[in-house]
Parts: C-alpha cells; structure tokens; sequence
C-alpha cells in the first residue's frame, strides 16, 4: 500500500471538518493529509517548501478532495499564529490538528552540537507547541478539536545518537498528556501516535545495512508504511475515538511491544 492508494483500508466521514498538518510536503505527512482529505476533510497543508508541497495539494485535488498550500516554518511563532488565522479565516475553524513536521540531526550524546541539539527540539517540540496553542483557542471556541501529535518510539525507549531526537518526542508525550487534560473540558481530544521504522526519506537515510539490521528486530518482520501511520492518524480523528484522549498509540509492527 502506498501514501496514495486509492483504497481505503478503514474509513471515516470528516465531511464538513478542517484539517491542518505540518510536514505535509512528503512522507508522513503528505500520506496523513491524502488520507484526510479522502474522508472529506478540508485540508491545510503546511510545510517549509512550498514546490514540495504543491505536490501534496495536487495530488489531493486530482482527487477530487479539496486543499490549500500553507509555507510556514513551525518554529516560527509569529507565521504560525498567521498561517493558523489564515486558515481560520478561509474555512471559519480548524477541527483537526496533526502535528506531524519532524527533523533528525543525529550525533552520540558527548559529541553532540548545540545547534543539533536546538534544531531538534526547536521544530519538533516547540513547533509542536506553537501549532497546539494557536489552533487550541479556536478549537475551544468550538466546543470540538482533535490534535494528534507525531511522536516516534525513541521518545519511548530512547536510541543511542538520538539524545535530541527521543528528548522531544518524549516532550511530545508530556504535551500531549498535559494539552488532553487541560482542554477535555472543551470537548478537544490530544493523542499521540509514536511509529516505529516506517518507510519514507528519513529513514531511507539510514541505508539498506542498517534497515535490514532494524526489519530483524520488528516482530512484524517489515517496516511500516506512511499509510500505516495515515490510518491511525484518521481513526483518532474520527467520531469513533470520541471518548480516547491523552494516549499515546505505537505504530511500530511489535518493535517495543
Ligand atoms: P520527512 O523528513 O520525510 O518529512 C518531514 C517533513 O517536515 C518534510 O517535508 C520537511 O521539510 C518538513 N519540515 C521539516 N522541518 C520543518 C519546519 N521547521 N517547518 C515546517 N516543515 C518542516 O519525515 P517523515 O515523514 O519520515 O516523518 C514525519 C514525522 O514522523 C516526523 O515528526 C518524524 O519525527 C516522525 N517519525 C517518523 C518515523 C519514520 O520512520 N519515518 C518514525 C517515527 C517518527 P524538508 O523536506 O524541507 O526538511
């Protein structure tokens, strides 16, 4: 199966929803807002190369779905607040938010550069962050929200040369729990969903040696599939994951089971 499979393995009706999702110009991402979109979502994608992402956008609409294209760097306070109003403005709400736009910059911990260390926890926890506190507001207007943030495994079980890396997706976790029971009372659900290996550039990065070394030790015996991500990600957007908040859900074929 892949990010554009015209087949949809379970299905969910988000007529009438506005979706907003970082990172949505390749990999995860764009799986995550194709899958939206083909549920009926009104879909804001949101990345920091706006060529790339047109991809994501055109492939939405020769769908039939609808999409805009939003150029926004997460770690940006100011554009995020703007690109979040803008969405507002355009589609009156964003219902869902998908925290997806990520960065590795791997080094083993005593070797480690400040500017390794800051580029990670920048876009992915304090975009995170930002994304969550501007879509938040409109959200609790609504009385409706569903955030799901992309965390990672290693955020679970730590990964030798990913101190920056499992440090903010373990942030990630504890946003995620703490966002849950701040805005249960509105009605807005946060969930996380930590992946294992899944296929897409940023692992392919790892070599063809390492990923055969990672597939012997996922019991599953293969890496997962950006759609495999997509899926869940639609699920807990979905009216059936109305009562699940604060949770973190592994997509990892066993790996830390
Ligand atoms: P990719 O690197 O394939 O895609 C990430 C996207 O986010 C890219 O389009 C990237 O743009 C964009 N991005 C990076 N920095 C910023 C920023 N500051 N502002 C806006 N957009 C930005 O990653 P994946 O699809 O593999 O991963 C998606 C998410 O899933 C990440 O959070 C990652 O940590 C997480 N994850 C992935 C796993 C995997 O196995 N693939 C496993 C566990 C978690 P550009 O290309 O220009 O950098």
């Amino acid at each position: 199966m892949t990010e554009q499979s015209a087949t949809p393995r379970i299905s969910a009706d988000l007529t009438g929803r506005v979706a907003l999702v970082t990172g949505a110009a390749r990999g995860l991402g764009r799986a995550i807002a194709v899958c939206l979109a083909r549920a009926g979502a009104k879909v804001a994608c949101v990345d920091i190369k706006l060529d790339v992402l047109a991809e994501t956008v055109g492939i939405i609409r020769s769908a039939g779905g609808t999409a805009e294209a939003w150029e926004c760097d997460v770690t940006d306070s100011a554009r995020v607040n703007q690109v979040v109003d803008e969405v507002v403005g355009k589609w009156e709400c964003i219902h869902i938010l998908v925290n997806n736009a990520g960065v590795t910059r791997d080094n083993v911990l005593v070797r480690m550069k400040d500017e390794q260390w800051d580029a990670v926890l920048n876009t992915n926890l304090k975009g995170t962050f930002l994304f969550t506190r501007a879509a938040s507001r409109f959200m609790m207007k609504a009385r409706f929200g569903r955030i799901i943030n992309i965390a990672s495994v290693s955020g679970l079980t730590g990964n030798p040369g990913q101190a920056n890396y499992s440090a903010s997706k373990a942030g990630i976790v504890g946003l995620t729990r703490t966002a849950a029971k701040e805005l249960a009372s509105r009605n807005v659900t946060v969930n996380a969903i930590a992946p294992g290996f899944i296929a897409t550039e940023m692992t392919a990065a790892l070599g063809d040696d390492i990923l055969q070394e990672v597939k012997k030790r996922i019991p599953l015996g293969r890496l997962g599939d950006p759609q495999d991500v997509a899926d869940a990600v639609l699920f807990l957007a979905s009216e059936a994951a109305s009562f699940i908040t604060g949770i973190v859900l592994t997509v990892d074929g066993g790996l830390t089971a």
